[in-house]
Order: structure tokens, then C-alpha cells, then sequence
């Protein structure tokens, strides 16, 4: 295993967040231009992080640096959502506090802003962008309402982050059995399940296929947003429920939220 300094993400993210409460404005979504301003380059020797919103072609997020003293936190401005950019933004500065010393630049896509098990470093950014933009307080309220688009949006709106992170935050705090994936092109990229859906035996293994005759089939063929029910024998052997997707217009991913019953 690599080795880097340990900085731990939840640790790290309660830290801000108690600094941000304590002696900032402590107003959700949290402001991260003022994070950074006000929390990280004060405790700095001799190097400045900037976090710039800016036009790139691919990826959602990167940082680097020219002299090994000015860092760039960048993020895409063509991504469409407030949220996903706060996440973005929130992803790179962690890998600024925690991995500089160790990877010089890095370049985020969607793969690596929703990797919560294969590689450390982004799942340590994710980790801490997501505990640092959905403290549990702030989110756990809503997380034994219904699991749709609709109502992940709206945290994710009201918070600050993106759909996926607070779809992956809902199932690990939830008691219900639903699960949520991203998917493309016929295959699933990532998907989880919550502990109670898990416990059923729903997982999502990367490059399953897509059920024919799906709603996710059928949206990625043809919609933008589709919600409907379905049969034992679809998404599980003996368990029916409602199966509720979205397509997102950056980077052509599609988001289905599933609920079992
Ligand atoms: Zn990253």
C-alpha cells in the first residue's frame, strides 16, 4: 500500500465543521470559498490553496500546482448543479489537505467523485466531502422518507451536494431496503445497497447488465426521468418494488433509485 500522510477524512471534516459552527456563519450549504479562506490557508506555511471555478473539457474537478507552492483547487464550470459542484470542490480540496505530499496533480470524472471502495485516496475525498457537506445532524431527518430522485434533489439542493453523495449518504443511514446505481450504456458503473437491502441479498456488482425491460433500460434508451413499479424477478428473485430514474445531461449517466418491498 502506498504510502502517504494520514489524514483522517470524518476527522478532518468534523473539525471544519466545528470551526465553521463555532466561529463562522454556520449556514448550510456550507460555504467553501470562505472554508478555504478563512480555515485552510491561515494554517499554511509557505503555500496557498486557491479554489478556482473554471471551463475544462473532461473531468469535474483537478488540482495541481506550477511551483509546489501555489495549489489550484479546480472546478469545472460546466457542471450543471450547484451541488455536484460544491461536492466537487469539497472532493479536491481534501485531496489538497491530505494527498499533496504524495500525488502532485490530480483529474476527477464522475467514477472517481462516487468511488466509495476501490481507490483510497478518492474514497478518502469522498468521505470527507461528504461529511464535511451532509454533517449527520443536517441529513439524517430525511432519510426514512420515501427514496426518489425527487427527494434526493431536494436534500442535495438544500445542502449543497451532489445527487450521488447524498443518495450514497441516504443508504447508509436508512433502515428501509432501497438501493441506488449509476449506470451507462446498458452496464452498471456503481451501485449500493443499504444494510437492510443488502441483507436480502441486492448488491450491485460493476458491469452487471441492465434487465431488459426496466425502467433504467428503457430510460437510458429513450427518457429523461421515468418512475414505475416492477415484478419479483427483475431487480431480485422474490421481491417487487418501485424503481425511480433519472439520466443526467453531464457525462450521460443514469441514476436509478430503487425501493423493494
Ligand atoms: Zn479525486
Amino acid at each position: 500500500m502506498t504510502e502517504y500522510a494520514s489524514v483522517p477524512p470524518i476527522k478532518e471534516a468534523n473539525r471544519i465543521t466545528r470551526l465553521w459552527r463555532e466561529h463562522g456563519p454556520n449556514t448550510y450549504p456550507i460555504d467553501l470559498s470562505l472554508v478555504v479562506e478563512h480555515i485552510i490557508n491561515p494554517t499554511l506555511d509557505g503555500e496557498r490553496l486557491h479554489l478556482v471555478y473554471s471551463d475544462f473539457d473532461t473531468y469535474d474537478g483537478m488540482l495541481n500546482t506550477r511551483d509546489g507552492k501555489k495549489w489550484g483547487a479546480f472546478v469545472n464550470e460546466k457542471i450543471p448543479y450547484k451541488g455536484r459542484k460544491n461536492f466537487t470542490a469539497a472532493h479536491e480540496i481534501f485531496h489538497f489537505l491530505a494527498h499533496r505530499q504524495t500525488v502532485k496533480e490530480f483529474r476527477c470524472g464522475d467514477l472517481e467523485l462516487s468511488d466509495y471502495r476501490l481507490n483510497k485516496l478518492e474514497i478518502e475525498a469522498n468521505e470527507f466531502a461528504s461529511h464535511l457537506l451532509l454533517p449527520p445532524d443536517k441529513i439524517r431527518p430525511y432519510v426514512n422518507g420515501e427514496f426518489t430522485y425527487d427527494a434526493v434533489k431536494a436534500v442535495a439542493d438544500d445542502l449543497g451536494a451532489s445527487v450521488s453523495a447524498v443518495a450514497y449518504k441516504w443508504l447508509s443511514l436508512t433502515a428501509r431496503p432501497v438501493a441506488f446505481f449509476q449506470s451507462r450504456n446498458g452496464f452498471v458503473s456503481q451501485g449500493y445497497a443499504s444494510e437492510s437491502a443488502y441483507k436480502r441479498g441486492i448488491y450491485f456488482k460493476e458491469e452487471k447488465e441492465i434487465p431488459q425491460g426496466s425502467s433504467t433500460q428503457k430510460c437510458q434508451d429513450a427518457s429523461n426521468h421515468i418512475a414505475s413499479g416492477f415484478d419479483p424477478g427483475l431487480w431480485h428473485p422474490e421481491l417487487g418494488g418501485y424503481e425511480d430514474v433519472y439520466q443526467t445531461s453531464f457525462e450521460e449517466f443514469t441514476y436509478t433509485f430503487l425501493r423493494f418491498y
